[in-house]
């Protein structure tokens, strides 16, 4: 009897427990389909740990976005004029030094015999002065260094240079209008000189002087110059007013200057084709550029951008755009790049119009503006 009590006890324990793994399994079975939590973790781990390539896109400074909306863009704070100021010198002695140093080394000799002055004469030359100015200083310093005693050549050589790079002139740039509408600068050049770049690299100069910009991207024969110059403003928060490829230039022009007039800003900077075609040809297209731009502001400033290592060539070029429309200022790039310095003698010379700011690497805040004694302070170390 005992026995059969627990049979029977045993078989309703093993019944209920079977009874219960079967109803679990069923509702686990049901549960399965439902989406967990961990699936959007799980997908975000492979994200994470994913091949570079295939990393969801992140801003430069490294922000994982893929959690978060799209933060705004992190603005650079474009280098403050002081500093800039005393890299850039630093960086002309450098490049230009050779120049100053083998004028004195030349000049210190204890006779200034012919064949001396024949080498100075070689030197400055080949530092691309131009052949009256250099036959000018020669002529000034023998006369001076005769008069004078050779003693104080150094001083002598720095007062004549600084006299031929012009001291006097007005290199200021014309950035902002009158009467509350923007100043205009119209940027121009020959394709590569560095046109898209100053542009670039002015906007940052006025954005670190606390000025508001808007540039206008006109070189619409080039959809690359289009981009670069987009990249440019978007790095120090600056509108860029672009059209479709080949669009009017002009068009972009006018649209740039109203954009920047109803905005209130104090400039707008509008880079321009720099396509090198007969003189007629960019008087029409760079004339019709200023015509429409001056519909509804005053050009401030036209500047001319020239390649300081393209020599005689570059000086023609120069020659065919200034023609074409009344330059006010020559921007002299990669002044980094060549040890011919002297080309700002020769340029302000041609096109009677001075060297307002000079090219000293392709850093973004490697502009510098020109300074007759500073540059001739440089060139003698
Ligand atoms: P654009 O065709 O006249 O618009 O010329 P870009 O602005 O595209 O410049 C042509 C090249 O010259 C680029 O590689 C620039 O980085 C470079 N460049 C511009 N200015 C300077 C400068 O002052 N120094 C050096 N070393 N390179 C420069």
């Amino acid at each position: 009897m005992d026995s059969l009590a627990l049979l029977i006890l045993l078989i309703a324990v093993v019944g209920i427990a079977l009874v219960a793994l079967v109803a679990g399994l069923v509702v686990s079975g049901r549960r399965k389909p439902a989406p967990l939590p961990e699936t959007r973790v799980t997908h975000e781990a492979e994200d994470v740990l994913a091949p570079p390539d295939e990393q969801p896109a992140s801003t430069d400074v490294g922000v994982d976005t893929s959690l978060e909306a799209p933060a705004a863009p992190v603005l650079e704070k474009p280098e403050g004029t002081a500093s800039r100021l005393v890299r850039l010198r630093q960086r002309l002695a450098g490049s230009q030094g050779a120049l100053g140093r083998g004028l004195l080394a030349l000049l210190s000799r204890d006779k200034l015999d012919e064949d001396t002055w024949e080498s100075i004469e070689d030197t400055l030359l080949t530092a691309d002065i131009g052949v009256a100015p250099t036959q000018e200083l020669v002529e000034r310093l023998r006369t001076r260094l005769r008069v004078e005693g050779e003693g104080d050549a150094r001083s002598i050589l720095r007062e004549e240079l600084v006299a031929l790079v012009g001291p006097d002139m007005d290199r200021r740039l014309q950035v902002t209008g009158t009467d509350g509408r923007p100043g205009v600068v119209l940027v121009v050049g020959v394709n590569g000189a560095g046109k898209t770049t100053t542009v670039g690299k002015v906007a940052r100069i006025l954005v670190a002087e606390d000025l508001r910009v808007v540039l206008g991207a006109a070189d619409t024969f080039r959809a690359a110059a289009v981009d670069q110059l987009a990249t440019w403003g978007e790095r120090v928060g600056v509108e860029v007013v672009r059209g479709e490829e080949a669009a009017d230039p002009a068009s972009v022009a006018f649209r740039a200057v109203e954009s920047g007039t109803t905005a209130g800003v104090d400039t707008v900077i509008v880079d321009t084709a720099g396509r090198l075609q007969n003189k007629q040809g960019l008087m029409d297209e760079l004339g019709k550029v200023k015509r429409v731009i001056e519909k509804q502001a005053p050009v401030t400033e036209v500047l001319l951008v020239l390649d300081a290592t393209t020599g005689q060539n570059g000086l023609i070029q120069a020659r065919v755009f200034s023609e074409a429309v009344a330059v006010t200022g020559i921007v002299l790039t990669k002044l980094d790049g060549s040890a011919k310095g002297g080309i700002v003698v020769q340029v302000q010379r041609e096109l009677g119009v001075p060297v307002k700011l000079v090219g000293l690497g392709e850093g973004p805040d490697d502009l510098a503006p020109f300074d007759a004694g500073a540059f001739v302070d440089a060139l003698l170390g």
